[in-house]
């Protein structure tokens, strides 16, 4: 390790909590560092075959990828290196990069960048989510290949004794996968929001990660100290020797205490001092080495992301595909509570074989319930797949994005319709299967008076209500700013729909990332929320709240919350409160 350079201390976005220090690895150089030079038409035939031997390589390089994904996270999600290995296919724009080699007499990669840039360029002029998707599929197959090209050695991250930091402009989420098996303790991304996907699956995961963080490729070299800090966004390269084992030692007793929290879960009370319940539940969107844990510690699952079975293989689960899955979960957490939540699909979760073309803002567009709706087939093979599973546990339904009461009544319609047919065809299901809403647009927290006459549950997602109370992507890094969860506008709705609910009798949970924040949970069980469901990392911290805090009191302080005008107020209210009870 070394430790010559001068320290430099970076910022970005907190995205997923946790301390972890290490060496720098870069996973991917960035493409602008290609040098431009001239060769000699005798040179021509050497230099197209080396393309095709750095082809062969990063193309058998995504395959050892795919199928170390396969072994830790199983079929479905090493489907997502499918995607990259078709960019690599691509018979016409390899053709355009070696008649550029024949017509200009320049180097392989500077004309390869060239044709990338280009893509790039045209891909970028659109606002469309997807294609920026694609951006980052292409810059990552892209870098991959000109490392290739250029001789460098392997760039695969590789298990090493040392716990790496891996640095990237971004991360795909099969990527942050096969992390795992390699020794990397946290990431760091140059660009990247909150709530984007490389985050949800490191939360899941629980990898600490700090993203959006501006020029930190130019700032960091291979093999440097490292010190990440995912609560509070600082990356700090070549620190103090000091420093670092301080910082070491944090880690290290915080690992020895994480590893006896988690199998401590079910031994924490799920109520408040003075005998109040609240349900702590666990978000999941793919099978993880945490799920049996879970089920074994009585935790259920308050949030299941089904999209993601579609965007890690790219199509379409059919019904018996969807069943095996669906019966599994609920057979897994046989003694808990499993909330499926149908496709969730649009925004920021498309993949290229089903694209949102020509929708100027794809989070205003076509997605989760609206697409549902308008694909009644694929709707109703879902409906049918969850209530066939529902004989296997405890299943309940949940509709995303909802915003309106007629999509309530059409979606009541179609699971009606699938109900009947199923009763005729003597398929068994559990009647009594609850069906609920997420409450995360402004417009159903107002109308959640009126929506709770129509299902037996809500559950609050704070993600998409910040992002659209606010008007703030969640997904762009630039305006990271302005997305508060902690916002009062925010605060007031999530009141209103716990109210609403408690009016009408219905359960309400809260399932966005704001519940795995502990800062805000003493608010939260002040408000009334029945279930807080989180990434799994944070339920034990979460959890272990609840027993130090008196329900009378949390309502009180939640009543003070709601007097307050700003994001900074609340947070010093809540933090210094939380700085007592913890
Ligand atoms: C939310 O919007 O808060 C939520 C839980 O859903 P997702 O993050 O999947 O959009
Ligand atoms: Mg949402």
């Amino acid at each position: 390790m070394d430790n010559r350079f001068s320290t430099i201390k970076l910022r970005g976005v907190a995205a997923s909590a946790g301390l972890a220090c290490g060496i720098s690895f870069i996973h991917y150089e960035k493409l602008t560092r290609v040098r431009q030079e001239r060769i000699q038409s005798s040179q021509v035939r050497a230099e197209i075959r080396r393309l095709n031997r750095a082809l062969a390589k990063t193309t058998s390089e995504l395959e050892v990828l795919r199928n170390e994904a396969r072994s830790s996270v199983g079929t479905e999600l090493s489907k997502i290196f499918d995607a990259e290995l078709m960019i690599l296919e691509d018979a016409d724009f390899m053709t355009k990069v070696k008649q550029a080699v024949v017509a200009k007499l320049q180097n392989v990669e500077y004309l390869f960048q060239q044709e990338v840039n280009k893509t790039v360029r045209s891909l970028s002029r659109s606002k469309d989510e997807y294609m920026r998707e694609m951006i980052s599929d292409i810059n990552s197959v892209s870098a991959r290949l000109l490392h290739n090209l250029s001789g460098f050695e392997d760039i695969k991250l590789r298990r090493t004794r040392t716990p790496i930091i891996a640095f990237a402009p971004f991360f795909s989420p099969g990527e942050i996968i096969s992390m795992r098996k390699a020794n990397v303790a946290a990431f760091v991304a140059e660009t990247g929001g909150p709530t984007s996907h490389m985050v949800l699956f490191a939360k899941a995961l629980g990898l600490p990660a700090v993203v959006g963080v501006k020029g930190c490729l130019d700032r960091v070299r291979s093999s440097q100290q490292v010190l990440v800090d995912g609560n509070k966004g600082e990356v700090t390269i070549s620190p103090p020797t000091e420093d670092w084992k301080a910082f070491k030692k944090k880690v290290d007793s915080l690992k020895r205490r994480e590893r006896r929290h988690f199998a401590s879960i079910g031994d924490i009370p799920s109520a408040t001092i003075d005998g109040h319940r609240v349900e702590i539940q666990a978000n999941l969107e793919v099978p993880t080495e945490y799920d049996e844990k879970l089920a074994g510690e009585n935790v259920g699952v308050g949030l299941y992301r089904t999209e993601f079975l579609y965007l890690n293989s790219g199509s379409f689960p059919d019904e018996e595909a969807q069943y095996a899955v669906y019966s599994k979960i609920a057979e897994q957490f046989r003694s808990q509570t499993v909330t499926l939540r149908t496709f969730d699909l649009g925004g920021d979760k498309f993949t290229e074989h089903f694209r949102n073309e020509g929708e100027a803002n794809p989070a205003l567009g076509w997605r989760a319930i609206r697409f549902s709706l308008d694909v009644p087939k694929i709707f109703r093979a879902q409906l049918r797949a969850m209530l066939r599973a529902s004989v296997h546990g405890n299943i309940r339904i949940m509709l995303p994005m909802i915003s309106s009461l007629e999509q309530v009544v059409r979606a009541k319609r179609a699971l009606s319709g699938v109900k009947r047919d199923l009763t005729r065809r003597g398929v068994p299901f559990d009647q009594s299967t609850q069906l609920g809403i997420m409450i995360e647009i402004p417009s159903a927290a107002i109308m959640a008076y009126r929506l709770a006459l129509e299902v037996d549950f809500f559950s609050i997602g704070t993600n998409d209500l910040t992002q659209y109370a606010l008007a703030v992507d969640r997904g762009n890094a630039k305006v990271a700013k302005w997305y508060r969860e902690l916002h009062p506008a925010v605060l007031r709705l999530i009141a209103m729909a716990v109210d609403a609910g408690h009016e009408h009798h219905l359960p309400v949970s809260l399932c966005g990332e704001l519940a795995g924040n502990p800062i805000a949970t003493k608010m939260l069980v002040g408000f009334g929320i029945d279930s807080l469901s989180m990434s799994p990392n944070s339920i034990h911290s979460v959890k272990a709240l609840l027993p130090q805090m008196s329900f009378e009191e949390s309502r009180q302080f939640s009543r003070r919350v709601l007097t307050m005008s700003s994001v900074a107020e609340i947070e010093s209210f809540l933090g210094e409160d939380y700085e007592k009870i913890r």
